[in-house]
């Protein structure tokens, strides 16, 4: 292809020669890989990537970019894989390959200023070098000339997303030349009818103004020369999309946009463009609040110059730009002029290093002005990501701090959400909750009516409002199960006393709630469940009865413990109750209630205590499975724990812990297990089954788990 040549050729301008054959080897590769595929227009697609790395050429990019450029679309289009353009071109080549083409595969949906800042934001956060967005903002460049070959429909929308995100991409990285092309020629395809109007008429216009610029210009250079200040002089245009915006915000006509005059001169060093500007003032009177000082006080994109408003010499303001030439070519060309214009055969790291540098010192030149702030972070998304943005699976986009995880964004779109989230797919595959979130995740959150929120949560999410929705929930469902637990409790004291909670009238009720400064009924009930309050003393308040000096409390019905009480009823891990064991309750202050077995030691010396300790029952049934411990002595031979597991496993039952001592060589072994049970019958019914196999010595159920070693008590 002759036009690939000439590419070469120019190249060769800037770029060393064993730099420019390798690109040759990088066109040779795409060229193949894109073979049989055309682009709308017709022609090869090839002369896509070699046009994308042609523009970036005009912006001297190194050649790891230009490769990269040529490269840009073998990863989506073809077969290639990263692995082979590593292979053939370097790491770096396939890291910006594979940057670009993450880039494509994220899709803009919807179309609020928010949700389009969000989306730059996005693209800048997931490019961790700038030259992945100079690559993809020269592509979608190259594409927005050659839009006129695709359909109308889509031509519409690519413009559309030009305009809403990479035009503003490149104005904020100081591309002024790309953002004005890509703005005017989004403006072509979304409004074709006003576009050419527009265009006939600053055409027309040039010819009448050009008597005008003509004059200016002179008196201008005359006034500098005079004042002995060398400087360059033009006259210069607005584009098109800015002049059509400024009519519509500020409702002016064609001629009113048209009637300024725009100049820029182009000076030595900075103290010229001040001697420049007194000189100016001079020539024409300056318009009052005309002047604007961004040497001083740069743009958030690093550009510098001063602007003033002048009184022209036929009615028509004028609007001039003074900078000198380092600060015309940062204008010009932005992020990229530190590739134009610093050396070019610097390594990788040296480069990143520098553009680094180069955004830090514009910082530190941001010194006060408005968005300064707002550029800080843009150069931080850029180089320091501390946030992710993600999709919601309408195609909204969400900010989240980094290490974020599907519970934080479940929380972050509703609390409903994340109260009811039990699953997560992110971009369409099952993982876990405590996955950490990525940029351009699209995060699905399956939900059931009935899921609660998960204590264990609180280990991995990272958002205050996460954090604080979960903390709330555990909390007043705790409350809840107490304050139920406390009518029983109540209940109990009143059977005691002849009463029962039924029986109770409202004026009881209030009376107590009045004297005991509670909230409400729930609020006391909640406190005995919690064992804040005792059942005892609050029935005998209810009911206005004196001395509580007698035992009666213990001839009452026992209080029935199903095992679905929640957080309000824990089982000792002392002594692992399981239903059929004899059981007592333990109320401890602000805990609720602990169940014991009656036997067990650790309680031995509060078993006296009638205000602690409450008689319990277990009930008929209980839906709950609960731990128990036992102690297995096996033969030593191999293969013996694998039977002991199956025959547990068969026999309905979970085994949630084992632990085997280590093998000491002896005839035999002991293994520890914590199994998961609903009964003591379930659990005679293992051990029988246990015992069956040949291997088992003996077998015992024991208090402490596999994991202490003390062994207190063999049943
Ligand atoms: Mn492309």
């Amino acid at each position: 292809m002759p036009e690939a040549a000439s590419y070469f050729k120019e190249w060769s301008g800037y770029l060393k020669p064993e730099d420019v054959a390798r690109l040759e080897t990088a066109y040779h590769f795409s060229k193949a890989a894109h073979l049989g595929q055309f682009r709308a227009s017709g022609e090869p697609y090839i002369s896509h990537p070699l046009a994308v790395a042609n523009i970036l050429a005009q912006l001297h990019l190194d050649a790891q970019a230009l490769t990269a450029a040529l490269l840009h679309d073998v990863m989506e289009d073809t077969a290639v894989t990263k692995d082979e353009i590593a292979a053939q071109f370097g790491k770096p080549v396939a890291e910006l390959v594979d940057g670009v083409s993450k880039l494509d595969r994220i899709e803009f949906e919807t179309h609020e200023e928010a949700q389009a800042e969000n989306f730059r934001k996005m693209l800048l956060a997931m490019a961790r070098d700038v030259r992945v967005i100079l690559i993809k903002l020269a592509d979608r460049l190259h594409n927005m000339r050659t839009l006129d070959a695709v359909p109308p429909a889509k031509r519409k929308r690519v413009a559309r997303e030009t305009s809403d995100i990479y035009a503003p991409i490149a104005n904020r990285l100081g591309l002024n030349a790309l953002y004005q092309e890509l703005d005017d020629l989004a403006f072509r395809h979304l409004y074709p009818v006003r576009y050419n109007v527009l265009f006939k008429a600053r055409k027309a216009a040039r010819g009448n103004r050009r008597e005008v610029v003509g004059k200016v210009l002179e008196a201008i250079k005359k006034k500098l020369e005079h004042g002995k200040i060398e400087a360059g002089v033009q006259g210069r245009e607005k584009h098109l999309y800015s002049i059509y915006r400024k009519m519509r915000e500020k409702k002016l006509s064609f001629a009113n946009v048209l009637d300024v005059f725009g100049f820029r001169i182009i000076v030595k060093d900075v103290p010229s463009c001040y001697l420049a500007l007194g000189a100016l003032h001079a020539l024409y009177k300056p318009i009052p609040g005309g002047f604007k000082d961004y040497i001083a006080i740069p743009k958030a994109n690093g550009y510098q110059s001063l602007h003033t408003k002048l009184f022209g010499p036929f009615g028509s303001p004028l609007e001039i730009q003074i900078r000198t030439q380092d600060m015309h070519k940062i204008a010009e060309a932005g992020v990229a002029s530190h590739w134009l214009y610093k050396s070019t055969d610097a390594s990788l790291n040296e480069l990143q290093q520098k553009t680094h540098q180069w955004l830090q010192s514009l910082l530190e030149m941001q010194s006060g002005s408005g968005d300064s702030v707002e550029f800080l972070e843009h150069v931080k998304f850029d180089l320091f990501p501390d946030e992710v943005y993600v999709f919601t699976p309408k195609g909204r986009i969400l900010a989240l701090p980094r290490g974020a995880t599907p519970v934080d964004f479940a929380y972050a779109v509703h609390t409903d959400i994340g109260n009811r989230c039990v699953a997560v797919k992110i971009n369409e595959e099952l993982v876990p909750l405590r996955t950490e979130l990525r940029n351009g995740d699209r995060i699905d959150i399956v939900t059931a009516s009935h899921a609660k929120p998960n204590p264990m949560w609180l280990n991995y999410v990272v958002t205050g409002r996460a954090r604080a929705q979960i903390r709330h929930f555990l909390k007043t469902v705790q409350y809840e199960e107490s304050a139920h637990l406390g009518e029983r409790l109540l209940n109990q004291a009143l059977g005691a006393l002849g009463s029962g909670v039924g029986t109770l009238s409202d004026a009881q009720w209030n009376k107590l709630i009045k004297d005991s400064g509670a909230k409400s009924r729930q609020d006391i009930l909640g406190d005995i469940g919690l064992g804040k309050r005792l059942g005892v003393v609050v029935a005998r308040r209810l009911l206005a009865v004196g001395d509580p000096h007698t035992d009666e409390h213990k001839s009452s019905a026992p209080i029935i413990i199903r095992g679905s009480e929640g957080m309000a009823v824990q089982f000792a891990q002392c002594c692992h109750p399981i239903p059929g064991d004899p059981i007592i309750g333990l109320i401890n202050k602000g805990q609720g209630m602990l169940i014991h077995t009656h036997d067990c030691p650790v309680i031995a010396k509060t078993r006296s205590d009638p205000d602690k300790v409450f008689d319990v029952e277990w009930a008929p049934e209980t839906k709950k499975l609960f731990d128990v411990n036992i102690r297995i002595v096996v033969i030593n031979q191999r293969g013996v724990l694998a039977k002991v597991a199956a025959e547990i496993a068969a026999s309905d039952s979970n085994i949630d812990n084992v632990a085997v001592a280590p093998d000491s060589g002896d005839q035999y072994a002991t293994m520890h297990f914590t199994l998961q049970v609903s009964n003591r019958l379930h659990l005679a019914k293992i051990l029988r089954k246990l015992r069956s196999i040949p291997e088992v010595v003996r077998i015992a159920r024991v208090n402490s788990g596999p994991g202490s070693s003390a062994q207190r008590r063999d049943r």
